[in-house]
């Protein structure tokens, strides 16, 4: 095990055995090593800093039907809502008033939100806000769609691959096919986005051998930024009785990813917040440097429920934001809130 852990901190991989076996042999105090390592490696590419995205969900509407979502479109009890782009550009200025200067546009795979309309709002929020960074998060679109939105000034975009096995990937997305999701990833990197990509942790039927893979892709990949949380059941959906993820496990696997990909900016999810009233702090010092607070408005945050019990939907923006701060301050981190462009973009932030 020792071999192991010097092996990730010291190269960077391990082979899929390598992994399994890891995972299999972990102890708390290897535990504890691994996250202290994550966290070194974070600080040595990106010092205490924690980068803060103002989160705006601006549709619930999805056309797809992902097994462990509860905005699935088979979920017939939730109350959809659409954002209009005024009320978008609003709840940017709030953000922007507050010093946040990078956004993350996020919603349901709605296609009401055309090419067009999206040209638009993003156009709109470079000029009111040009010295923001905006990233998308809106699902599978069209590679013209993708250079369209690209070309409009967008800056990022964020598409978990979920699961990097084929067979359990399709076993989660019904209509939906693995290669389109890769694809998709392959074909925003191309263009020059700065790309998210990430997994949920404590689906159900993934083993360590899929974690495994999880990580080998993304080392693969090499993506900006990696986003990994815990899955939680939702009461509306197939998976309703499924066991979800742990919080423990999940910083595992952060931690790992950091090792894996050192460079990579990490958000501490909401997810992870949901599990444990401190699970942000932990992601932190396992290997996270990115926090996420939502600035959608009050009337429908409860409404944007990929699972339930979702901390902060009732909470005003400055408060959100008040209180991570506190939290990370208090963690020993320093809050950033420019652009927080990926280390190899920053001659674009300038
Ligand atoms: N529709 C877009 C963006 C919104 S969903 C998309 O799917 O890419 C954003 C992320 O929420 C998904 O990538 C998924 O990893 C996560 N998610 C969905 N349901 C979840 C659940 N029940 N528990 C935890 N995370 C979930
Ligand atoms: Fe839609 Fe995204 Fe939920 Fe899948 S995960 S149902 S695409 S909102």
């Amino acid at each position: 095990m020792e071999v192991l852990l010097s092996k990730l901190y010291e190269r960077n991989g391990l082979t899929k055995e390598e992994i399994v076996y890891f995972l299999q042999h972990l102890t708390p105090d290897l535990k504890k090593r691994l996250f202290r390592l994550a966290d070194e490696t974070r600080k040595r590419h990106y010092n205490e800093s924690v980068y803060f995205r103002g989160l705006i969900e601006f549709s619930n509407f999805c056309k797809q039907d992902c097994m462990y979502c509860g905005l699935r479109r088979s979920n017939l009890s939730v109350d959809r809502y659409r954002l209009t782009e005024e009320e978008i550009l609003e709840c940017a200025a709030e953000g922007y008033n507050l010093g946040y200067r990078s956004f993350v546009l996020q919603s349901g795979e709605d296609f009401r939100f055309t090419e067009e309309l999206m040209i638009s709002i993003v156009t709109s929020m470079k000029v009111r806000f040009p010295d923001a960074a905006i990233t998308l998060s809106i699902g599978e679109r069209s590679e013209a769609f993708y250079r369209a939105l690209y070309d409009a000034g967008t800056d990022r975009y964020l598409l978990r691959h979920e699961t990097a096995s084929r067979s359990l990937y399709e076993s989660l997305h019904p209509g939906m096919s693995y290669d389109n999701r890769m694809n998709c990833l392959r074909t925003l990197k191309d263009i020059g986005y700065q790309v998210g990509a990430g997994f949920m942790v404590g689906l159900p039927g993934q083993t360590y051998e899929h974690l495994a893979e999880d990580l080998l892709f993304l080392k693969e990949l090499h993506p900006e930024m990696i986003g990994i949380g815990p899955f939680i059941p939702h009461s509306a959906t197939p998976l309703k009785d499924a066991t979800g993820g742990t919080a423990q496990d999940t910083l595992v696997m952060i931690a790992m990813a950091r090792l894996f990909v050192p460079d990579a900016l990490m958000p501490a999810t909401t997810a992870m917040g949901t599990l444990d009233p401190t699970g942000r702090e932990k992601a932190l010092s396992a290997g996270a440097n990115v926090v996420m607070p939502i600035l959608s408005p009050l009337k429908v945050r409860e409404k944007y429920a990929l699972y339930e019990n979702k901390i902060c939907t009732g909470d005003e923006a400055s408060h959100c934001r008040n209180c991570i701060e506190m939290r990370i301050t208090a963690s020993g981190y320093k809050i950033e809130l420019g652009r927080g462009d990926h280390c190899s973009f920053l001659s674009t932030s300038e």
